[in-house]
């Protein structure tokens, strides 16, 4: 190789430094997620949370109390399968060793602070876990058959501040941990008695998981995937991962993480089409630019015509609305297996944005869907308890929010 040639100039070259650069990239987040953890799962009487854990991490604990590794399978189908969260209806462990377990160990859910169920049936949870802090949880059930989405918090609050967005403009406070995402599910279960966890392919209620709800999901990558292993897992609750959908305002360097390690759906804040109006909307978009995430999308690994990554598009009256708007979007989606959710913009008190015109959602759709997409048009759901995209913050928030405006 000539002296004088750059060595990034050539293509392998290249990647690497890029390959490289990801990897710096992902320990940094790694390492700022780290600094929001969750308080520690153990209680202040001593005992501690088996929800959340892994299965080497439970035979662990077992083994200090004595206890040898096949009850592991016992526990985990008690936990995730049964549902049961009192060690007396454990039948198939003898009762001296239900005591013993009952002194050292919990099995955990969050207090349901509030629960509202709307006009449409779409339920919102506020969950608050064991240090006061809270994160809402909502469930949308289909609305012809016996099945439902349930939306799951990643963050209390969001460090990313998307204009448009009600819990962007909530700071974030923590990270949720494992356990605290595993059991919003679990505790939305138990409002609906769904129990044991049906197997195989019977229909369930609560169907699909959607990480939509506050939050940016990998910036709390390690939890979230801990817990979505957890839930997966044939044994337990069991949710195939074509069930589960992360959704990311676009942090790039671990969409691939994502894709390779879990193998759940992926779904794309994306919102704006020229990266002036994508700064501005979604500010991550200053780190990450718009090719930068679509180049993550086209090589999701997850992704193909069975399972297509949704493009979520809030519809911003005037904002990002235009047919000029609609024909660039198909443009940058070419080539990916990919569907289009038009999202019409839901307000939220002292949000500055209007919903796009009804003739404009319907002209903007049908671009999108003659060029090959399908692009629904999302009705909003539960808007009237608060409860639909983009809407979450938490009660103690707003009421904080409140006070605040009054000592001023
Ligand atoms: N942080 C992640 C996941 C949570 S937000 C992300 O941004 O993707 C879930 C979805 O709701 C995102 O597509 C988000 O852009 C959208 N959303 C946020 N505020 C909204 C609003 N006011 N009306 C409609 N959708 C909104
Ligand atoms: Fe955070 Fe997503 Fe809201 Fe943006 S849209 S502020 S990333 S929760």
């Amino acid at each position: 190789m000539s002296f004088f040639t750059a060595s990034s100039s050539s293509p392998t070259a290249d990647a690497n430094a890029i390959a490289l650069m990801d990897e710096r990239e992902r320990a940094r987040i790694l390492a700022k997620a780290a600094l929001f953890s969750p308080p520690s799962a153990t209680l202040p009487d001593g005992r501690r949370d088996l929800v959340g854990l892994s299965r080497d991490e439970i035979t662990a604990i077992l083994a200090e109390i004595g206890e040898k590794p096949f009850r592991t399978k016992q526990l985990w189908h008690w936990i995730y399968h049964q549902g049961v969260t009192d060690f007396a209806r454990m039948s198939s462990i003898a009762k001296p060793l239900q005591e013993k377990l009952a002194e050292q160990f919990i099995i955990g859910r969050p207090e349901p602070a509030m629960v509202q169920t709307s006009s449409d049936e779409t339920r919102k949870f506020l969950f608050r876990f064991r240090d006061g802090q809270e994160a809402e949880t909502v469930y949308i059930p289909d609305r012809k058959e016996d099945r439902g989405a349930v939306c799951i918090s990643s963050q209390v609050g969001c460090t990313l501040s998307c204009t448009f967005c009600h819990t962007g403009t909530q700071k974030l406070v923590r990270n949720l941990g494992a356990a605290e995402i595993v059991s919003q599910f679990m505790a939305a279960r138990d409002s609906y008695s769904e129990w044991p966890s049906p197997k195989g392919e019977t229909p369930r209620l609560l169907s699909t998981i959607v990480l939509m709800g506050m939050g940016e999901p990998l910036y709390n990558y390690e939890n979230v995937a801990k817990a979505m292993r957890i839930i997966m897992d044939g044994e337990g609750i069991g949710l195939s991962r074509r069930r589960i959908t992360l959704s990311t305002s676009g942090v790039v360097p671990l969409m691939d993480r994502c894709g390779d390690e879990l193998g759940i759906n992926l779904a794309v804040s994306l919102h704006a089409v020229r990266n002036d109006l994508r700064d501005q909307i979604v500010p991550l978009n200053r780190k990450y630019p718009i090719e930068e995430v679509l180049a993550a999308c086209r090589r999701y690994p997850a992704a193909s015509n069975a399972r297509r990554i949704t493009f979520e598009y809030i519809m911003l009256r005037d904002v990002n609305d235009s047919d000029a708007d609609a024909r660039e979007l198909v443009r940058l989606i070419s080539g990916i297996p990919a569907k289009v959710n038009l999202i019409p913009f839901n307000p939220w008190p002292g949000s500055e944005y209007r919903p796009s015109t009804r003739e404009r959602q319907s002209r903007f759709a049908e671009i999108v869907m003659n060029a090959g997409f399908a692009s629904p048009i999302r009705t909003p759901r539960g808007r009237d308890i608060l409860a639909a995209c983009g809407q979450l913050k938490t009660a103690s928030e707003r009421a904080r929010a409140g006070q605040a405006v009054a000592d001023e």
